[in-house]
């Protein structure tokens, strides 16, 4: 009987160190759960566009969705932007334009007014595209750059310089790295010579002559930027099968997604 009680005023002791413990672990731990979806996006890519940029949306889809893990956030798919009006749009804090531009009058309009009144953007390699046939020069602005002027060829790793280091989107990356293989865009009048426009990563220097059949010998690169007009950023990332199969560069892109998503003019969502 006395072993008894000593065994119960040991299970009573262990219980109430449990539950201190516990309350201790509660008051300080550091982190948040959320209890619904944080946030919602809109992915869309084309499925009729150049083979290796289609490839790129389909790794695009499971990387993004693999990210939706645990409920995190919703993610919608489209295959293009048309239906998407602007309240249809309104409703997403973030579009994640993979391989296209929004192309009839009424989905430029749309995206247009989207953006204006605090949408969110991430855009990839092809969703920047532009030339001369484009004709819509308010996306030239909102882009940050001029029209599309080259690349190199056959798609390649590239040597990445990161410009801005204590940027949300690059503060935990190494200042350099090697980013896998990519058709990289260059453009006419560069995203660093507009004043609104913060370039936070490169192609560097040291890549020069870059390609083996369309070589590059010079020049200003930039690969990923912001227009600080809008809530946008834009990585040139996006050619063929390899581009989730970096660390680094991964790690790039959530960390642009979340920044693009703390923006919203509803507020930061990952404070909740
Ligand atoms: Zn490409």
């Amino acid at each position: 009987m006395k072993r008894l009680k000593c065994l119960r005023s040991m299970v009573a002791m262990v219980l109430l160190l449990g539950v201190s413990s516990l309350s201790a672990q509660n008051s300080d731990y550091p982190g948040n759960y959320a209890k619904a979806p944080r946030f919602k996006a809109l992915l869309c890519y084309s499925e009729t566009a150049e083979p290796a940029h289609v490839e790129f949306g389909h790794q695009a889809v499971d990387f993004f969705k693999d990210l939706t893990v645990g409920n995190g956030y919703i993610l919608d798919v489209a295959t293009s932007f048309s239906g998407y009006d602007y309240d249809k749009l309104a409703a997403y804090d973030v579009v994640i334009a993979i391989n296209t531009v929004p192309g009839s009058k009424s989905e430029r309009d749309a995206f247009e007014k989207y953006m204006e009144n605090g949408g969110g953007w991430m855009g990839f390699h092809a969703a920047g595209y532009n030339d001369a046939s484009t004709k819509w020069p308010w996306f030239n602005q909102f882009l940050g750059c001029g029209t599309f002027l080259c690349n190199n060829w056959p798609p390649q790793p590239a040597l990445l310089d990161v410009n801005l280091t204590n940027h949300p989107v690059t503060k935990n990356l190494p200042v350099s790295f090697v980013a896998p293989k990519n058709e990289w865009y260059m453009w006419n009048e560069p995203a660093d010579k507009r004043d609104n426009v913060d370039v936070l990563l490169s192609l560097s220097q040291k890549n020069y002559p870059i390609g083996l059949k369309d070589v590059v010998s010079h020049g200003e690169w930039p690969v990923v930027w912001t227009n600080r007009n809008y809530r946008m950023i834009y990585l040139n990332f996006g050619h063929g099968d390899r581009e989730f199969s970096d660390a680094t560069q991964n790690l790039l892109i959530i960390n642009a997604l979340r920044w693009i998503v703390s923006r919203s003019p509803k507020g930061d969502t990952f404070k909740r």
